[in-house]
């Protein structure tokens, strides 16, 4: 089983290139952005709980994101692993993680980080907030919170499994298909 945690900042290019490692290794998608979109979407209790945070770019508490997290995976049957995008996105998270993974006799293969300076990420995030219609893509104060959120908590997310040996870091800049290149090197050596 491989079970990849994409790693970056917001506007690193997880989303896309989480499309292109499920279109070629076939693995399921576990995105907790994606996930609480779809809970406020459809208007359930834990979207409207997680959108007074997303809304200002802060983080969903640890125990709402590693619950939603937790029925993913006992609800996913059949699959030939996880890509984990946009979690863990604490060392909670990652803790709990590996102890929800050691559980189910499953491990973590390896982290890989996408690695963009921030002022293309600001640029990178305005422009799909044309489209995406996500209010955290959209005003430059809630892009910048996330950005400061990410360095405080989320950076240490990488050093928890650099510690395990298992990280690696990738230049997330340049040609999409050949950032997905070095990604695919990554995975094809776990
Ligand atoms: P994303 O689509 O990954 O950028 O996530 C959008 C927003 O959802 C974040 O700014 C957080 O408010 C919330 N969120 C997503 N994943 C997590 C997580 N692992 N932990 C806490 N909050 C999260």
């Amino acid at each position: 089983m491989l079970n990849i945690v994409l790693f970056g900042p917001p506007g690193a290019g997880k989303g896309t290139q989480s499309e292109n490692i499920i279109a070629k290794y076939g693995l399921t998608h576990l995105s907790t952005g994606d996930l609480f979109r779809k809970h406020l979407g459809e208007g359930t209790s834990l979207g409207k709980l997680a959108k007074g945070y997303m809304d200002q770019g802060h983080l969903v508490p640890d125990e709402v994101v590693i619950k939603m997290v937790e029925d993913k995976i006992s609800s996913t049957k059949e699959t030939k692993g996880f890509i984990f995008d946009g979690f863990p996105r604490t060392t909670a998270q990652a803790n709990a993680l590996d102890e929800m993974l050691s559980g189910l006799e499953m491990k973590i293969s390896g982290m890989i980080a996408l690695d963009v300076p921030q002022d293309i990420l600001k640029e990178r995030i305005k422009e799909r907030g044309k489209t995406s219609g996500r209010a955290d893509d959209q005003d430059e104060e809630k892009i910048n919170t996330r950005i400061k959120v990410y360095l405080a908590e989320t950076l240490p997310v990488a050093e928890y499994y650099e510690k395990q040996g298992k990280f690696q870091n990738i230049n997330g800049v340049g040609k999409i298909d050949e950032i997905f290149g070095q990604i695919s090197k990554v995975i094809d050596s776990y």
